[in-house]
């Protein structure tokens, strides 16, 4: 496994790699790698000749306010972590690196990141696309592997690959958990040990997204009725604040009212220290045909 922190390395080892007709993978991620980037990085090497993790903390998608300074940072481990899944190519940059004193260039996405996690977090997902933007000119991945967890993101990620014609593929693996349905994150450690009330917490975004999901089995179809559901099973969970419950299109991310076809419900709740989001997509139940397709409605 070879790991670089500079940018013309990261190229240099890429171009090698598809030179030698090797398929080139990508898994960006923030490092404190655990089981759900993992699932990443082994779709990856299954899918590809060639797999590149990103582990860089990137500053600009993160708000004044925001836990830049604090996010955890496990380097050591992640390096073994990529080591023991045969990862070919580490990019861990630092910031300078990728963001020099001359840097001026931004990308600005409209519309998907004005909704959900965009409106608390103005700006964040203009950095994502700065940031992948220049991660997929550098490695000029064939894939690129991302998770369910962040739905939106890949919503914003599939748009920006297509406005900015950028010729990767995008892949989406679904949201790994903890046995108890939590979605694991970095940001979990935020949460203290496992027996600390706020990771006890922590399942409600969990049990929210189930009890949504089975409603819609029993053919609920108004969003309103989940989403008060959703709200009451929050906020009768102590140590939490709900910072948005909503159930979207899962293209243009615009609130549904009736679920008439796949739609996400998305959660985000700050459960102490630490803002949680998850999400589940829901799929109504099939309507049968009436009318006149139906044979015993036929005329004699
Ligand atoms: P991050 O390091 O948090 O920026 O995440 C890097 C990638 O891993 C993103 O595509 C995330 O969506 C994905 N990811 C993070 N947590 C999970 C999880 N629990 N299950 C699946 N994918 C995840």
């Amino acid at each position: 496994m070879e790991l670089v922190s500079a940018v013309a390395e990261a190229r240099k080892h890429t171009e090698l790699a598809r030179k030698a007709d090797k398929s080139v993978g990508f898994v960006p991620t923030m490092g404190a790698l655990h089981e759900g980037h993992l699932n990443l990085i082994r779709a990856c090497k299954r899918e590809t000749w060639f797999t590149t993790v990103s582990l860089f903390v990137n500053p600009t998608q993160f708000g004044p306010t925001e836990d830049y300074r604090s996010y955890p940072s496990t380097l050591e481990d992640d390096l073994d972590a990529c080591s023991k899944e045969k990862v070919d190519l580490v990019f861990a940059p630092t910031a300078a690196e990728m963001y020099p004193d001359s840097y001026g260039t931004y990308v600005i996405q409209e519309r998907l990141t004005e909704r959900l996690c965009g409106k608390a977090r103005p700006g964040h997902f203009n950095g994502v696309c700065t940031v992948l933007a220049k991660l997929f000119n550098i490695i000029r991945p064939d894939i690129a592997y991302f998770g369910q967890k962040d739905y939106q993101q890949t919503v914003v990620v599939r748009r920006l690959v297509a406005d900015l014609n950028i010729p990767v593929e995008i892949r989406v693996l679904p949201t790994v958990r903890e046995p108890d349905g939590l979605a694991i994150s970095s940001r979990n450690r935020y949460l203290g040990a496992p027996n600390s009330q706020e990771r006890q917490a922590a399942t409600c975004l969990y049990r929210a997204l189930q009890r949504a999901e089975e409603m819609v089995a029993q053919g609920e179809m108004s969003s309103a009725a989940i989403l008060h559901e959703m709200t009451r099973i929050i906020s009768e969970t102590p140590r939490t604040r709900l910072d948005y419950a909503a159930i979207v299109d899962p293209d243009t991310l615009e609130d549904v009212e009736k679920i008439r076809t796949t739609a996400v419900a998305a959660l985000a709740v700050h459960v102490g220290p630490a803002r949680l989001i998850d999400n589940t997509l829901l799929n109504p139940r099939p309507v049968p045909a009436e009318g006149p397709f139906r044979k015993e409605t036929q005329p004699a």
